[in-house]
């Protein structure tokens, strides 16, 4: 490849999902400012869509998860170069697709996790959404980070935030991370009142517009507890480095505090298209067609401490995070099966903390597992849980 060609060659995992969406509008508004080209993209089972993605950016391959639909997605791009693929192997080869730089890894949860390090193997850049990816396998998601030399770069708002404000100093005078929390839909409610909470209003985020996995998290506040694992892991801290803040106008994407007290913080209106663009462009900042903060129109901005034990989700996760080993795998794995069964009305909405400890406390942990050991605990995890 010639050296001095800087465009930007991306395969995207999750294509067809909210953030996989809003990737391809910054991709469209990039358009004359930098030089991008989709070389893969790929999601779970929804194919018109895919078709669509895949006549107006022309990849190279698209693959879909569901064997069957890839069968379809054949037939509808027939007259088109994509080539389709189906299943795992697939999913694989986007990750790998041999012109890729970069990777977008926005495939939601564990299913993320081995396309993923295939990309990583083959010496892509990887821009993670995925954060499940990190929490179940940090360890060896970042030793193969180092191993291969690529560069990561956190698509998770909150960590592009502290990605970008950690540019305010050296990595020894950090003291610690901020983390911001909107509180999500249930802030303030104690466990008597999200007893009886129904999932039409665990869907209704306050400030952003998500997938509907991480959108019961946000409600949980699991995803906050996932986030700061995933801080542990990008920024090498320990957790109780990083300090959770409830700060409700989800302005401020987090913070980092460095040793004489300062405090360096990212502010913008709540889009994920300016972590997806900052990822995409960096070490640059290019012009963005979003809306700047309005201070006036804000009037305030407001915080509160994290409520512990109203909210069990956010200690467990940290509970997790500190024991390392399998348990933030057992912890992401329980989770995952306990938010699907909310989803479909199976379960109410305090089960998820129960469903998750128990499987916590049931499950012997591995200190130091292997990424077959994973992917085992994570299948075991799901099998159990489903007969709690
Ligand atoms: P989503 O549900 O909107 O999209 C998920 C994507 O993954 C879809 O393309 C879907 O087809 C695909 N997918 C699901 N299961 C699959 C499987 N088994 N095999 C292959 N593809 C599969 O989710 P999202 O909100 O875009 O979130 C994606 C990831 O990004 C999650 O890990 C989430 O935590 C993270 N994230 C999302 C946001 C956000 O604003 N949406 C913000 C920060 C981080
Ligand atoms: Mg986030």
């Amino acid at each position: 490849m010639n050296k001095k060609d800087d465009k930007l060659r991306i395969s995207i995992l999750g294509s067809t999902g909210s953030i996989g969406t809003q990737a391809l509008e910054v991709v469209d508004d990039l358009k004359g400012v930098k030089d991008i080209e989709v070389t893969g993209i790929c999601g779970g089972s929804n194919i018109r869509l895919l078709e669509q993605q895949a006549r107006k950016y022309r990849p190279r391959l698209a693959a879909v998860a569901d064997e069957k639909k890839a069968g379809e997605l054949k037939t509808l791009l027939a007259d088109t170069a994509t080539k389709v693929l189906a299943g795992e192997d697939g999913l694989i080869a986007v990750a790998t697709e041999p012109s890729a730089r970069m990777v977008l890894s926005s495939i939601v949860g564990f299913a993320g996790l081995v396309p993923t390090m295939h990309a990583i193997e083959q010496g892509k850049d990887i821009a993670l959404a995925n954060k499940e990816t990190l929490v179940t396998a940090g360890s060896i998601f970042m030793d193969a980070i180092k191993e291969h030399g690529v560069r990561l770069l956190p698509v998770d708002s909150e960590h592009s935030a502290i990605f970008q404000s950690m540019q305010g100093g050296r990595r020894g005078e950090v003291k610690k991370i901020l983390l911001t929390a909107s509180g999500g839909p249930f802030f303030g409610m104690t466990e008597g009142e999200l007893k009886n909470v129904k999932k039409a209003d665990a869907l209704k985020h306050p400030n952003w517009s998500m997938g509907a996995k991480i959108t019961i998290d946000s409600a949980t506040m699991m995803n906050k507890g996932l986030e700061v694992i995933e801080a542990k892991w990008l920024f090498g801290v320990g957790i109780d480095d990083v300090e959770v803040v409830v700060h409700r106008e989800s302005i401020i994407h987090s913070m980092v505090e460095f040793c004489d007290k300062s405090i360096i913080a990212q502010l913008s209106l709540p889009s994920m298209k300016h972590p997806i663009q900052y990822a995409f462009t960096y070490p640059e900042r290019m012009p963005s067609p979003d809306k700047e903060v309005d201070f006036g129109e804000l009037g305030s901005m407001t915080f509160f401490r994290p409520d512990y034990e109203n909210f069990r989700c956010l200690s467990l996760a940290k509970e997790a995070g500190l024991a390392g080993g399998t348990v933030p795998t057992v912890m992401n794995a329980a989770n995952e099966v306990a938010v699907g069964m909310f989803l479909r009305g199976e379960i109410g909405f305090l089960d998820i903390a129960d469903m998750v400890g128990r499987a916590m406390d049931e499950i012997k942990p591995i200190k130091e597992p292997t990424l077959e050991e994973i992917i085992e605990t994570d299948r075991e995890v799901r099998e159990i849980c489903q007969h709690f």
